[in-house]
């Protein structure tokens, strides 16, 4: 170990961007096993871990680095497993320069360790080996569990339940598993065999997915189950109501992702076909800075599109998405105009012209952030004959869409849950994920969809020694 000073920071090679635009497969190669080694051994087993400190998870990352550096794969992937249900997805999709990899501690100077490279090379090597089994050896406990939501955190939620040896039951009214991991993230970031390989896994594992399946009513799994998480994520678009917003060629950032990964999983897409949700050809912009508008942008590119510019009201330093995704968004050809905000639509039946304000920021405010204002005057014509509008998420009505009244919401519109006991003010129901937390990332999906999980698992015990009690 400690190898940083002499050895470089290297990540796996990653397509050049004139051939990664031209199909979906993601971008990165992987790591082999000795680059993998030589990497691992670059961290410095420093005393306090920064890189775990920071992860969600808590993953035990100096151990799992020391463990490939020694060749001890079966333990490495034993030991990333042990916090982690997803390690495949993390290693791809997590942005690591924000979390373990930004606060390295051999970061300053030297270059972090690539641990989500890494992670990513342990995990397939794993099943690749055979290593990845699914959940077996459990005693049955006789407790029936329903999830309603099989995206990271009902997953996570759902496989750590199993283990325990409840009847899982997950929900979903996608005809897919994954949630966004499915349908909303491109391909080109996770490809969806991925997904597809750990959801036959649980399903091996003997948990029972109800796909198709839109729960519009608690009451009905409250009868089946003895405890119910609603894992439901956040999905309604936020929108800006700005003049001939409704024209025809304005679509929504999630709805042309969806579109987008269904016809790559050789789906039949009607909007896709018809080019309303293809970009091909068009001059598309997308409006938004997070991961939503990264992926838009970037999808545009593959569907061949004849110019992709993307307008946020921010600078590049205040932008929510990941630096990595924008340095492959540029490199990919899309064109960034920052402090810009659509003021106007203009077309006849379709847009043709967006009519954009510049921006500025104002001073820091109390929470750190700089606020944007409209810079008196100053705006501009830029042709468009698709806008994507990619703004966020924010929660649909819960207590409305489960015909629950009496289930308390924040100020937010998320779910209002006990942070100890992740129960909402439903008695038996539980909550994890965005639909908690608001539009957030895979990583903290999963750790909250375990800690729910663990929850649930002591309160159902617990009634249970009652109940056998008395
Ligand atoms: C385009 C995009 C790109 C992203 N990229 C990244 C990234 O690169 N890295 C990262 O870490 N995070 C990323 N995120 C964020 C990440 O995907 C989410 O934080 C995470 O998926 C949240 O997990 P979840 O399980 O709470 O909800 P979801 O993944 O949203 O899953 C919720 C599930 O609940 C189902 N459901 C909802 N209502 C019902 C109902 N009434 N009945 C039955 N089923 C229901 C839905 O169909 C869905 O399958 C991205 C998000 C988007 C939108």
């Amino acid at each position: 170990m400690l190898k940083f000073t002499d050895t470089e920071q290297h990540y796996p090679d990653v397509k050049a961007a004139a051939k990664r635009k031209k199909d979906f497969d993601e971008i990165y190669a992987p790591f082999d096993p000795a680059e993998a080694a030589v990497q691992a051994e670059r961290c410095s087993q420093c005393g306090i871990p920064f890189c775990q400190i920071h992860c969600p998870l808590q993953n035990n990352i100096p151990d799992w680095l020391k463990l490939t550096a020694e060749g001890r794969l079966e333990e490495a992937y034993a030991m990333s497993s042990a916090t982690n249900t997803f390690p495949e997805i993390c290693g791809r999709i997590c942005p690591q320069d924000r979390l373990c990899e930004g606060n390295c501690v051999i970061e300053k100077g030297f270059g972090s360790v690539t641990i989500g490279s890494v992670e990513k090379y342990i995990t397939e090597t794993a099943f690749a080996s055979g290593w990845v089994k699914p959940i077996g050896g459990i005693s049955e406990s006789g407790l029936s569990v329903g999830i309603i939501g099989s995206g990271p955190a009902g997953l996570a939620a759902a496989d750590i339940l199993r283990r325990k040896g409840h009847d899982v039951h997950v929900y979903d009214r996608s005809d897919r598993a994954g949630g966004l991991l499915m349908y909303g993230i491109p391909n080109f970031k996770l490809e969806k065999e991925v997904v597809l390989r750990r959801y036959k896994l649980l399903k091996d594992g003997g948990i029972h997915f109800h796909l198709n399946k839109d729960i519009t009513d608690w009451a009905e799994l409250h009868e089946k189950h003895a405890a119910i998480l609603i894992a439901t994520g956040v999905y309604k678009s936020r929108e800006i109501e700005i003049p001939d917003y409704s024209l025809g060629g304005i679509v929504q950032g999630l709805t042309y992702l969806t579109a987008s990964n269904r016809k790559g999983l050789g789906d039949k897409v009607g909007e896709f076909d018809s080019g309303v949700m293809n970009a091909e050809g068009k001059e598309v912009v997308i409006i938004g800075g997070g991961d939503t508008a990264m992926d838009c942008v970037r999808t545009a590119v593959r569907q061949g599109a004849k110019k992709v510019t993307c307008l946020y009201r921010r600078d590049r330093a205040n932008m929510p998405g990941s630096a990595r995704e924008v340095k492959n968004a540029e490199e990919e050809g899309v064109q960034f105009v920052w402090l810009c905000a659509p003021k106007a639509f203009a077309g006849k039946k379709a847009v043709s012209q967006i009519l954009v304000q510049r921006m500025r920021l104002t001073t820091h405010d109390m929470s750190g952030r700089q606020s944007v204002v409209p810079v008196d005057g100053e705006t501009f014509p830029l042709a468009c004959d698709m806008a994507i509008k990619a703004l966020g998420f924010d929660a649909e009505d819960l207590p409305t869409m489960f015909n629950a009244p009496e289930l308390k919401l924040t100020k937010y519109g998320t779910l209002d849950i006990d942070s100890k006991t992740f129960m909402t003010s439903l008695p038996g129901v539980y909550a994890a994920g965005d639909i908690v937390r608001g539009a957030s990332l895979v990583v903290w999906a999963i750790r909250d969809g375990r800690d729910a999980a663990e929850a649930m698992h002591a309160h159902m015990m617990a009634a249970q020694r009652g109940k056998k009690a008395a």
